[in-house]
C-alpha cells in the first residue's frame, strides 16, 4: 500500500507521468480509496489514463493533498469527470477552479451530463467560485472556469444513460441509487452518477446496493472488472459487504471494493471468503492492456 515515506520521494518529472501511457492500454490508479469521513484512506477518486489521455474521476476534499503525495497538483490533471455532488467528491473543485484561474492560468475541463453541471454549481461551487471577480460587471459563471464536454443521451436505455468521449478514452455515465436512502428508485434519487469506462471497466461511484444497476449492465456490456463502493456495515446511502455478497459468483469474481472506512484491515478475509477480488490500494494502477 502506498505510504507517505515513498510517495514523497516522487519528483515532478516522475509525478508527471502518473498522466501519460506509453502503450494503448488502459490504466486506473486510485488517489485514494475511502469513504468520506476515511483519516486513512483520502477520499475515492480515480485518475483514468491512455496514450496521452487522463480523466481524474471525483475530487474530494482531501484529493488536491493526496495529489500532492504523488508529487502533482491540480493545475496538473486537466480533466475531470463528476459523480455526485457529495463533499468526498466535489470539495477539492474549488482549488481546481481557483489554482488554474489566478495562478495556471487555464481552464480546466469537466465531463458531466449539462443538467448535473448546472445542479453542481448553483448548489455547491457557485459560493466559494462566483464571488472573486466580475467579468464585464458580473460575477463569474461556471463556463468562465471551466471547459465542458458534454454528454450524450443513449436513447432506448432501461436507465438513463449517455457518453463522452476525452481523446481515445469513451464513458458512459448511468444514473445510481444512492441519496436519500429513502428513495426506492434511481429515478427518484438526487443526481448520483456511475461510469462505464471503455465499454469494459465499471466504476459504480456511490450507490446503495441495487442488483438491477448490475443486471442492467451486464446485460449491455461485456464487462471485464468492477470497482464498486463497500461500506463496511449495513445501513445508510452505500453499498455494504454483506449485501454485495448477495451478487451472482461471477460477477463478486470481478469486483474490486472501493470507498471503504479506517477499519478496511479487519475485513480483507471476509471479502476474500465471500468470493470478491479484493479490496482497492491505493496508487497502485490497475492496467487493462
Ligand atoms: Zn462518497
Ligand atoms: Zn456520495
Amino acid at each position: 500500500m502506498m505510504n507517505e515515506s515513498s510517495v514523497k520521494q516522487n519528483k515532478p518529472d516522475i509525478a508527471k507521468q502518473l498522466l501519460v501511457r506509453n502503450d494503448s492500454s488502459l490504466s486506473i490508479t486510485f488517489i485514494g480509496t475511502g469513504s468520506a469521513f476515511t483519516k486513512k484512506f483520502y477520499q475515492n477518486n480515480a485518475l483514468v489514463v491512455k496514450g496521452a489521455d487522463h480523466v481524474l474521476i471525483d475530487c474530494g476534499t482531501r484529493t488536491p493533498e493526496a495529489l500532492a503525495m504523488l508529487g502533482l497538483s491540480v493545475t496538473d490533471v486537466h480533466n475531470y469527470l463528476i459523480t455526485h455532488s457529495h463533499a468526498d467528491h466535489i470539495g477539492g473543485l474549488e482549488e481546481v477552479m481557483l489554482l488554474n484561474r489566478y495562478v495556471a492560468r487555464q481552464k480546466p475541463t469537466m465531463i458531466a451530463p449539462q443538467a448535473y453541471r448546472r445542479f453542481l454549481w448553483k448548489h455547491s461551487l457557485k459560493g466559494g467560485a462566483s464571488y472573486n471577480e466580475r467579468v464585464d460587471g458580473k460575477f463569474l459563471r461556471f463556463d468562465d472556469l471551466w471547459n465542458v464536454i458534454d454528454t450524450v443521451p443513449v436513447a432506448g436505455a432501461d436507465r438513463e444513460l449517455c457518453e463522452a468521449r476525452l481523446g481515445s478514452i469513451k464513458f458512459a455515465m448511468f444514473r445510481t441509487k444512492h441519496i436519500p436512502d429513502s428513495a426506492p428508485s434511481w429515478r427518484s434519487s438526487s443526481p448520483s452518477y456511475g461510469v462505464m469506462i471503455d465499454d469494459r471497466i465499471l466504476f459504480t461511484s456511490d450507490t446503495r446496493y441495487d442488483p438491477e444497476l448490475l443486471e442492467f449492465l451486464d446485460d449491455r456490456y461485456a464487462i471485464e472488472a468492477i470497482f464498486h463502493d463497500c461500506q463496511l456495515y449495513t445501513g445508510g446511502v452505500h453499498a455494504s459487504l454483506d449485501e454485495l455478497a448477495g451478487l451472482p459468483a461471477a460477477i463478486k469474481a470481478k469486483t474490486r471494493l472501493m470507498h471503504f472506512g479506517d477499519a478496511v484491515e479487519n475485513h480483507v478475509e471476509k471479502a476474500a471468503a465471500q468470493g470478491f477480488k479484493g479490496f482497492v490500494r491505493q496508487g497502485e494502477p490497475y492496467i487493462f492492456p
